[in-house]
């Protein structure tokens, strides 16, 4: 299969010291050796994620919704009320999950596109909430939630706030501490731009006694045993554990270029850069508050699955197609992985073709 030229939320672009260790022999993992690499992960992973010293870090082998569902079942009991600020598609996954796994739940449900706001929070007083589970970016639409407006509900209300930061992670800042965050969940093949497989959860020390005096309801993805065995930088069943070193890689790196912030910032760059050479384009932005992860864009006129179809088959780009309701409405173009400026040239230059050749406009 050609490489395409890839814009979308996941997998994304790896860089090529990533790839090469995807070309290699998969190593033994009970090893010394391997147990450094992990313990070395969480550290790392800690101190991008600005979370406490105390806190601690899962890494499960399973897609970023894995962990939604470890955080559900493990943080979470029937005896809680959990609010769920539903936006979008992951928004509605962590509704469904609380469904499933018999977690009393009160949906806020937003129209796409649009922004938690403070009247939304007003209007949760004398729920008898205990716990908030937010997508920090609602990646379906683009839509970065405002957490420090999160955050200061949920202390003054006394609720643990899980927030899956799958797609916002290494994107937009995110600090644990100052939050005053429970949970953040990530996965492998957004920010991290390594393959998909592997997702991670930072547990603060309130989730992780939530964990502790919880019943066990799942065997793969009982937390109180990933977290006994992660004490040793191991996992009670084999991982990916090819992801893994290709994670440890991507870490050091970004550690070495300057830690989290300069990631970001590098994110940042990429999705201004974008957005300013996008706009002169007929489409609109479809976000009021964007994540630098994601710049969603409504075609004034024409489908934009037909959009994504054309740059796929005629320009050898990806960009990310909406399913359902949004598929016609809105594509995204994805700011993460390993891509350059010189990158974002070449997609405005296929769309200003496009536009040319009456494709759309
Ligand atoms: C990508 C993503 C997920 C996880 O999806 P998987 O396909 O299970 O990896 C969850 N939440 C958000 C906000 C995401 O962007």
């Amino acid at each position: 299969m050609k490489d395409l030229l890839n814009f979308t939320v996941g997998p994304v672009m790896s860089c090529d010291s990533v790839r090469a260790i995807g070309s290699e022999q998969v190593p033994y993992f009970r090893t010394p050796a391997f147990s450094e690499v992990m313990l070395e992960n969480e550290r790392l992973v800690k101190q991008f994620a600005s979370a406490p010293e105390d806190a601690r870090v899962t890494f499960i082998t399973g897609s970023g919704t894995a962990s939604m569902e470890a955080v559900v079942m493990n943080v979470l009991s029937p005896s809680d009320k959990a609010v769920v600020i539903n936006g979008g598609s992951f928004g509605e996954r962590f509704v469904q999950l609380c469904r499933v796994h018999g977690i009393p739940h009160h949906e806020v449900k937003l129209a796409y596109g649009e922004p938690l706001a403070e009247e939304h929070l007003a209007a949760l007083a004398d729920k008898g909430l205990t716990a908030f589970l937010v997508n920090m970016h609602e990646t379906s639409t683009g839509v970065l939630y405002d957490m420090d407006m999160i955050s200061r509900f949920c202390r003054a209300n006394g609720l643990l706030l899980l927030v899956d930061a799958i797609s916002a992670f290494l994107a937009d800042p995110f600090d644990m501490e100052a939050l005053g965050a429970d949970v953040m969940i990530t996965g492998s093949q957004k920010a991290l731009a390594c393959p998909p497989g592997i997702s991670l959860i930072v547990l603060s020390p309130r989730a992780l006694e939530r964990v502790e005096g919880n019943e066990t309801r799942c065997m793969y993805l009982d937390l109180k045993s990933a977290l006994k065995n992660g004490e040793r930088g191991q996992t009670p069943f084999t991982p990916a554990v090819g992801i893994l070193l290709q994670i440890h890689r991507r870490l050091q790196e970004i550690a070495s270029a300057g830690g989290a912030m300069s990631e970001i910032q590098r994110v940042k760059a990429l999705a201004s850069d974008f957005r300013q050479k996008v706009s002169a384009l007929p489409f609109e932005m479809f976000s009021p508050s964007p994540s630098n992860a994601v710049t969603a864009l409504r075609p004034v006129s024409g489908s934009a699955y037909d959009i994504f179809t054309t740059l796929k088959d005629e320009y050898g780009i990806w960009i990310c197609p909406n399913g359902g309701d949004l598929r016609d409405r809105i594509f995204r173009v994805g700011h993460l992985g390993a891509l350059t400026t010189e990158d974002n040239t070449v997609l405005v230059d296929a769309m200003q073709d496009m536009v040319k050749r009456g494709l759309m406009g």
